[in-house]
């Protein structure tokens, strides 16, 4: 963070000829659209700041707690020198503000701005049309998203859709826009643009190779005449239409289910070694899928395990184990598995106690071939939450 100038902000220069840099000042914060109250923003909405020496201010930093690690910043148009509004992230948490402006000047730290999660996306999952005014001259716009909630690597993946009508348009670009930080993260710019006719275009969670981050993602879609005339579907900053969550896991087992007692967890007694996975207490039968995609490495028969299956999770560095299902899975090895497959059902084959899913999950370079089990129940409890 640069060091505000003088406290007072009157001087940023020691000695004569300083120049003036002003330093703003955060007085009241209050929250204007898409808020859950008055005084609670959340992920998605616009606030209200009101201070003294805003004029200049061209940037927001919510601090979030402790360390520089949850920072986010946006920008902010110029507005008044007392009042200026500005979007909350998705992701922003609760913590103080602080403002800049292009000249270096900054304010100190805000009383701590109380921010709730954001809304779920709205679902969109059949056309319709954009709201907001249109441009004459400019095509008419309906869009839709398949689902408000997509898996790394899942298939299908996240559809969106889109017809034009009125004027034909020449060219056409969808955008996938990340919410955490409004960047583009992937462009399609289809060649053809039929009018009156639904086309789509579909994400499976990745950027190039690598797996995108969790989080907000939304579909921009904007289409311009002959003339030059413009339609968006969604105005920047709006984290709402046609917008999805996008997790890097599913949960694996699809029915009512516990983590037992102490006896289940990673690191509980065994005779002549210790659990090196996590039990997941599932009626025999329950269906269970993939939590992450990737390629099978083992699907065998043991002893002590039963039938079980490995995964090693695409794009990831870790092998998924899964253990007593109640018949040999229908994959083999080097199937490819994508995330949410169902992949087998819980059961009890080998030495099993009841019915359950034991799981594991081992650091690179991967099972029995020199990685380590870690412990799952927190990965575990977190997509479950989620799923
Ligand atoms: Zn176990």
């Amino acid at each position: 963070m640069a060091a505000p100038a003088a406290a007072s902000g009157q001087s940023g220069g020691s000695g004569g000829g300083g120049v003036y840099i002003a330093t703003p000042k955060v007085s009241k914060v209050t929250c204007l659209r898409k808020c859950a109250s008055r005084h609670r923003p959340r992920g998605g909405s616009l606030l209200k700041v009101v201070g003294t020496e805003l004029a200049g201010v061209n940037a927001l930093t919510y601090l979030g707690s402790y360390g520089n690690g949850d920072d986010l910043t946006v920008k902010v148009r110029p507005g008044s020198n007392t009042r200026l509004n500005a979007r909350v992230p998705i992701g922003a948490v609760t913590g103080p503000i602080s403002l800049a402006t292009a000249a270096g000047g900054r304010s100190a730290p805000s009383r701590p701005v109380l921010i709730l999660p954001p809304l779920p996306p709205e679902p969109n999952p059949d056309l319709s049309p954009v709201p907001g005014p249109r441009v004459n001259g400019a095509p008419r716009l309906e869009t839709g998203t398949s689902r408000t909630k997509a898996f790394v690597d899942a298939r299908p993946g996240v559809t969106f859709s889109y017809r034009l009508s009125g004027a034909s348009a020449m060219s056409l670009r969808v955008e996938l826009v990340s919410a955490a930080d409004a960047t583009v993260v992937k462009t399609w710019t289809p060649e053809d643009v039929p009018p009156d006719e639904v086309q789509s275009v579909s994400w499976n969670g990745r950027v190039g190779r690598d797996a995108a981050k969790p989080g907000r993602y939304s579909f921009r879609l904007t289409a311009a005449s002959a003339d030059g005339s413009e339609a968006r579907s969604s105005q920047i900053g709006d984290v709402e239409r046609d917008a999805f969550d996008l997790y890097d896991n599913i949960f694996p087992v699809r029915g009512r289910h516990d983590f037992g007692g102490a006896g289940a967890r990673f690191g509980a007694g065994r005779a002549g070694h210790s659990h090196q996975g996590q039990d997941v207490m599932a009626a025999c039968g329950t269906r269970m899928i993939a939590a992450r995609g990737g390629r099978v490495k083992f699907k065998q028969y043991h002893s002590a395990a039963g039938n079980y299956i490995v995964i090693d999770g695409d794009g990831t560095e870790i092998d998924y184990v899964y253990m007593h299902l109640d018949q040999p899975s229908p994959f083999s090895e080097g199937d490819r598995v994508y995330t949410g497959q169902t992949i087998g059902a819980v059961g009890d084959t080998g030495n099993a106690r009841g019915c359950h899913l034991h799981f594991e999950l081992w650091s690179e370079p991967g099972w029995y071939d020199g990685g380590d089990p870690f412990d799952p129940l927190a990965s575990l409890r977190a997509w479950d939450s989620w799923s």
